[in-house]
């Protein structure tokens, strides 16, 4: 798939900027992207976007320091700026591209309020669709963040033709630093989503058996609202894994040495290898943890060394997937890639139950409340009182 992603706020632009490095170092190209934000120094901190690709917006009202935590003014700013945005989108060149992917962090300011303002135009400019990757705030964040980011998605969902969420409380340690937790977890994103979005581009080790091609993931997305994502990893060839270069991974391929130990495939049969992956990638970890048996749809992504792809095993582990969701549409295939891993990835899409979804809403609504009760309380403690202002 080729995707034209656009980074919105911080969290976004660091993100697409790891796309665009994991792209260029597989060689594949498969990948475009712009990242637009409020703040100049965050546009800074980029490494791998090109300075004329990195697009400041709001100049005139934050002066390049940004809209903080007001995703209001985040969404001002950008409708405002739309026509400069599109342009830069435009320019880079999108004849080619079969969907935009927008990522952003939802409760932040920028990108919370940016990114429905620009999915709603990209929609009305373009057939292609438009995607969302949203991240959530982790509670500890404190409310504000909760209430940008339940805004955010909520507009989101009428505004994108799907959202995948990644949510940070789900993925970061207790007691582990806002850094490192941060590199971490971007590292995990583009794992996992570049595994998916590049799905039916060429690679060096050839076509696969059961092409996944572009139509076949939009197909699966085409129910809307929101989307979380599995992922398992194994290791099949373990000596001469150091000198690959790295698919899967951000930079290369490398695993922590438990989850090398334990995934090495030793002589099993190859089909169930790949079922038992498909497995552990929809029982594991989701970007966002939900209830996988209310998904619609699934998309199963089985990648890695063509040796060890196996026909049976995709079409077995597919039946299990549509066995365990809601809906009968399960599509998928393998692709094969240059690699001594194996990896699969299982789109669990238009899901209907995620408890940290609807405990996000929760305490969105809580938090409104109070804010109206509160401008409630000081309001009337202005009320009445006889005294004249100094002038009117
Ligand atoms: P913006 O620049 O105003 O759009 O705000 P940010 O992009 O900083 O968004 C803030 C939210 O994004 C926070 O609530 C964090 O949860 C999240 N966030 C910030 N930086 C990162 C990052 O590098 N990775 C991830 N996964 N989340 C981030």
């Amino acid at each position: 798939m080729r995707v034209f992603f656009i980074g919105f706020g911080q969290a976004g632009g660091k993100v697409v900027d790891m796309f665009i490095e994991q792209d260029k170092k597989s060689g594949m190209n498969s990948f475009r992207g712009i990242v637009v934000n409020t703040a100049r120094t965050d546009l800074m901190g980029l490494k791998n976007i090109e300075l004329k690709d990195r697009i400041l917006i709001g100049q005139t009202v934050v002066k390049g320091h940004g809209v903080g935590t007001d995703n209001v003014t985040g969404a001002r700013i950008a409708a405002d700026e739309i026509d400069s945005i599109i342009n830069s989108i435009d320019t880079r060149g999108t004849h080619d591209v079969d969907a935009f992917v927008i990522v952003a962090g939802l409760g932040g300011g920028t990108g919370s309020g940016g990114s429905p303002v620009l999915a709603r135009h990209l929609k009305r400019i373009y057939r292609e669709p438009v995607y969302v990757l949203g991240l959530l705030p982790a509670p500890e964040e404190g409310r504000l963040y909760t209430y940008n980011a339940a805004r955010s998605l909520s507009t989101l969902v009428n505004e994108a033709d799907n959202v995948f969420v990644f949510d940070n409380s789900a993925w970061k340690n207790e007691g582990e630093s806002v850094k490192t937790a941060y590199s971490r977890l971007n590292d995990e994103i583009v794992r996992r989503f570049g595994v998916l979005f590049r799905a039916g581009e060429v690679s060096k080790a050839g076509v696969g058996e059961m092409v996944v091609d572009s139509s076949e993931i939009i197909n699966t997305l085409r129910g809307g609202g929101i989307s979380s994502v599995g992922y398992a990893v194994t290791e099949v060839v373990s000596e001469r894994t150091k000198q690959k270069r790295g698919f899967f991974g951000g930079l290369k391929d490398s695993f922590s040495k438990k989850e090398k130990a334990e995934e090495v495939l030793m002589g099993e049969d190859k089909s169930a290898k790949v079922i038992a992956l498909v497995r552990r990638a929809m029982l594991g970890r989701l970007t966002l943890p939900c209830d996988y048996s209310t998904a619609e749809r699934a998309l199963v992504l089985v990648a890695g060394n063509p040796n060890e792809m196996d026909r049976k095993g995709v079409e077995k582990a597919k039946s299990w997937v549509e066995e365990n969701i809601a809906g009968v549409e399960v599509r998928g295939g393998d692709y094969p890639v240059d690699s001594n891993y194996i990896a699969a990835v299982v789109v669990l899409a238009t899901i209907a139950e995620a408890p940290r979804v609807r405990e996000l809403f929760e305490i969105a609504k809580e938090t409104k409340e109070d804010v109206i009760r509160s401008k409630e309380k000081r309001a009337s403690m202005f009320d009445d009182q006889d005294i004249d202002p100094l002038f009117e």
